[in-house]
Formats: C-alpha cells, structure tokens, sequence
C-alpha cells in the first residue's frame, strides 16, 4: 500500500511563501514528494507528463494569470484523475461555489481550506483521505503511448458508438452522436478521454478522425437506405480543420455513400490552442456550411467553447455542457450558466441541445425551460448500430409509460 511519503502531491499557488508553508506542514504530516508551482502553466506541465503526474493538487483560487476556476478546467480536458483541495483567503459562500463548480465537472474533491491555513485541517483531510485509501485501493489506469494509439488506428480497432438525441418535444430520435471508443484486445473498451489528447498531441488525430468519420458516414449512409432519418453527428477539433483536405475528404465521403449533407453534423470543440491563422478552419467551415451540412458548438460554456466563435461560426446547433445540464434543476449556479447558454443560443436562432441528462429531474427542467433536444443517459447510452433498433422501442414505450412528452 501507498504511504505518505510516496503520495506525489502538487501545490498550485501565486505566493510562494504559502507554497513554503505549506510544504512545511505537508512535511511534518509525513508527505515528502511534494512539488510546488507558483503558475498554472508549469503546474499543466507537470501533470502532462507521467513521471510527474500528481495524485493530489493543493489549488489556490486567486491567481493573477491563470486563476484556479481556470485552471480545474484544464484538468477536465487532461481527464486528470487525481484528487483536489481548494485553499483561498475568499469567504465561505466563495469557497462553496468553487466546490461545486469543481464538483459539477466530476473532479473528486477532498475538501477546502481558508488562510491562513489551520495545519490541523489539513491534517484531517488528508487522513481522511488515506483512510479511504488504504479501504479501497485506487485502480491504477494505464497511460497510452502515441504508437500504442497508432496501431490501434491501423489495426482497426478503434470503433464508433452512437448515443441518440431525441426532441424533449415529440420524444422522436433526431439523431444520434458518434463517440469513438477503443476495442484493445487486452484492456477492454476504452473511452476518448484516455486516447484523444495524446493523438492530438502526436500528430495522429487526422488519421484518427479519418477512420471514425468514415466509419460514420458508412453507417450513415445505411440508416438512410433503410429509411431512419437519423442526423448523424461527429466529434471534430479545430486541429483537424488546419487544412482544407479536411472539406474534400467529407464531401467525397457523403457523396460515395449517396447521403444527403443535411444529414451529417460536425461538432466542434476548440482544442487547446487556436493556432495562429484561423482563416483556414473559418474557411473550411462555412464552405461546409453552404453545401448544408450542419455545425454544431460543442461543450458549450467551457473555456473551449467561446462566444467569439459563437461570432465567427456559422452554427445550427448549441450543445450545453454537461457540467451545466446534470443537477441544473437544484443548483442555482448550473440553473444560471444553463439558462444564459439557453437563451443566447435561442436569440441567434440556433437549436440547442442539453448533454448530460442523467435523471428525469434534468429531463423535467428541459421540458419546462423549452430546449429542444437532450442527449445523455437518461435517455440513452452510447450504442453499437445493432442495439438501436431494440432501444428504439423501448423508447417509445418508456415515453408512454413514464409520460416523458407533453399530451401522451
Ligand atoms: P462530447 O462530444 O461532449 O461527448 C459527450 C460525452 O458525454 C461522451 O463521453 C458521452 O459518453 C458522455 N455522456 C453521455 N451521456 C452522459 C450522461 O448522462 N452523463 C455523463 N456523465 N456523461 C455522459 P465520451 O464518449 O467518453 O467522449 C468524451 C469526449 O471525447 C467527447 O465529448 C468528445 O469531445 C471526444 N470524442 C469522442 N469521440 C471523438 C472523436 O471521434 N473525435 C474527437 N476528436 N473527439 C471525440
Ligand atoms: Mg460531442
Ligand atoms: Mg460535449
């Protein structure tokens, strides 16, 4: 079992003399590897790397460049899995808030502490936390390697799972997301947020994007055959709009599999950043818009989400994040962020759709507020292509028995 002294801990804070107490009191607890960063650039740049990696990060809130609120963001891309505390001279009711912001994006929190800090807090927070430890031993999860990501590429194990979206008017299915996921003959199926950053980080997200969107645009392309009238979204970063191949390759795609464009939505997430010429993803992205495919905002609300592209982009589609959907209806911070995301994305007329609906509480609140479609677990988990007709009807059974549309 891990002891303290093995624990790799990361102190986040401007100051550095708290950074000196508190490694001081971190030390007398019996934690010794502990490193410190005074700006949240170096500190990303060690959770970025293995040998690095913290199992627990001491946060401070204020920070003059990258502030903590920000900073909890970039664990949420990285799908950092270690724990947090929070440390702030702000009052009570700040701290609060600042949880449950944490909270709502799934980052497991360990607790917070005011300053000047009270050792024995500390100490009890970390014991508590130990305790849970050495109870539950923590899984370990591998990381993947760029080459490990490329045979998976090649090899034709990375393979698509559509979750469906469905109108919280009608209850029809509207369309069903593409979310890759990865069939690794060893570690069983693996989702995005374990392989997609690396592939970006290594040059390999075009290929990568190349396999799902033409394993989508096949089955796509089915589904029409068949008579589903199924929109079919994708998953695309910005990295992937950096050369105009990008367009050529989807409208050959559409047009070998006699698919209308209408019936193919790309959903966009900003990736980490915007490089800096960004005429050719504009480009690229209006031409898509005027041959009728539809784009799409993803994770809207997130710091990769801006309203300059909002400006800049001609989208048909919002999605809100997920972090702002789930517990909306009992949480007035989610309810105010879900509610601004709403209106704005009504007033520049744009379909919005709610990620993230976990339990009929959420669903309620998108019925009452007016959204048009929801998506998440509630409804539906990502699926294999032949599990959809069976989920099918057992959707529109549930909407009847569980009264799910307004007048059935
Ligand atoms: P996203 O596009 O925002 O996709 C929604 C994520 O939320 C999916 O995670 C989905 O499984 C998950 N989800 C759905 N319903 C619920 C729910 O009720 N509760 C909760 N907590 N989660 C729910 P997944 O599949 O792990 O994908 C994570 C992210 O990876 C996606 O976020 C997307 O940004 C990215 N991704 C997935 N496939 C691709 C791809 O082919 N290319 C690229 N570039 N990115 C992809
Ligand atoms: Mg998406
Ligand atoms: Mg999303």
């Amino acid at each position: 079992m891990q002891g303290p002294a093995t624990i790799k801990i990361l102190i986040l804070d401007d100051d550095t003399f708290m950074l000196k107490l508190l490694t001081r009191m971190l030390a007398k607890l019996g934690y010794s590897a502990v490193t410190t960063c005074d700006n949240g650039s170096d500190a990303l740049r060690k959770i970025d790397q293995i040998d690095t990696r913290p199992e627990l990060i001491l946060l401070d809130l204020n920070m003059p460049d990258m502030d903590g609120i920000e900073f909890v963001r970039y664990l949420v891309d990285r799908d950092y899995r270690g724990k947090l505390i929070l440390v702030s001279g702000e009052d009570e009711r700040m701290l609060r808030t600042a949880e449950k912001l944490v909270q709502a994006h799934k980052i497991p929190m360990l607790g917070y502490l005011h300053k000047p800090v009270d050792p024995d807090k500390l100490s009890e927070i970390l014991q508590k936390w130990t305790e849970s430890i050495a109870a539950s031993p923590l899984p370990v999860s591998k990381a993947y390697s760029a080459a490990d990501i490329q045979s998976a590429i090649t090899h034709q194990e990375l393979v698509n799972y559509y979750q469906p979206k469905v109108s919280i008017v009608s209850g029809e299915v509207i369309g069903v997301e593409t979310l890759v996921r990865w069939h690794h003959p060893q570690d069983g199926v693996i989702t995005p947020n374990r392989f997609i950053q690396v592939a970006e980080e290594n040059n390999l997200i075009d290929d990568l994007t190349r396999s799902v969107l033409t394993q989508a645009i096949i089955q796509a392309g089915k589904w029409h055959q068949e008579g589903q009238t199924l929109r079919v979204s994708i998953n695309v970063t910005m990295d992937n709009l950096a050369s105009l191949d990008f367009q050529d390759m989807v409208v050959n795609l559409v047009n070998e599999n006699n698919l209308p464009p209408q019936k193919i939505v790309i959903e966009i997430t900003e990736s980490q950043v915007m490089g800096p010429d960004a005429r050719v993803p504009l480009e690229i992205l209006t031409r898509l818009r005027l041959k009728r495919f539809h784009l799409s905002i993803d994770d809207f609300g997130t710091g990769h989400s801006s309203l300059a592209q909002l400006r800049d982009i001609p989208f048909n589609e919002l999605k809100i994040d997920q972090g702002f959907v789930h517990r909306a209806w009992q949480d007035d911070t989610l309810r105010a962020i879900y509610d601004a995301s709403l209106a704005m994305g009504k007033q520049l007329g744009m379909d919005i759709v709610a990620e993230g609906v976990e339990d009929r509480n959420d669903w309620d609140l998108l019925r009452q507020t007016g959204c048009d479609m929801a998506q998440g677990n509630f409804i539906s988990e990502p699926l294999l292509p032949a599990d959809l007709p069976n989920w099918q009807k057992t959707w529109h059974q549930r909407i009847l028995d569980e009264s799910l549309v307004s007048g059935q």
